[in-house]
């Protein structure tokens, strides 16, 4: 990586670099290698969404092999159609595995990627002007 004030090339995961001496600021959240191509981006969505209720979205409607359906919940289209064609894909190819293991793995990943977005909420909120108090999202009372 590179020091976004000198330009100079620092190693990676350092918190100051060591030419100009001044903090690498933090990665934006959603901002990680599997956020990074078009296809998969994260979209902020314009409010937060409950953990909950997408991985139970992800859980119990991946038995009816509705398990993308969660990622709509929380505004991620490419999401719904990537894990919608991987499903019809997997299920066959895996002898059925992938049935009994997706709506885990929905339920799993829509609950992270349901806090992400929350901290992508919270980060655009806080850089948003002023009106930071009008409803402090429900993220805060986990
Ligand atoms: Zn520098």
């Amino acid at each position: 990586m590179y020091c976004q004030h000198c330009g100079k090339e620092a190693k990676e995961g350092s918190v100051f670099c060591e030419n100009c001496g001044k903090p690498f600021e933090k990665a934006p959240p959603g901002a990680g290698k599997l956020y990074a191509y078009e296809l998969t981006r994260l979209t902020v969505p314009d409010d937060t969404r409950n953990p909950g209720v997408a991985a139970s979205l992800g859980f119990f409607l991946g038995w009816i092999l509705l398990g993308p359906v969660g990622y709509i919940y929380l505004g991620q289209w490419n999401w719904f159609w990537l894990t919608f064609v991987i499903q019809i894909f997997a299920i066959p190819l895996t002898a059925g595995v992938a049935y009994i293991l997706l709506p885990v793995i929905f339920a799993i990943h829509q609950y992270q990627m349901a806090k992400e977005l929350n901290e992508m909420v919270v980060t655009a909120r806080e850089k948003g002007q002023g009106d930071l108090d009008d409803d402090m999202p429900a993220i805060m009372e986990e």
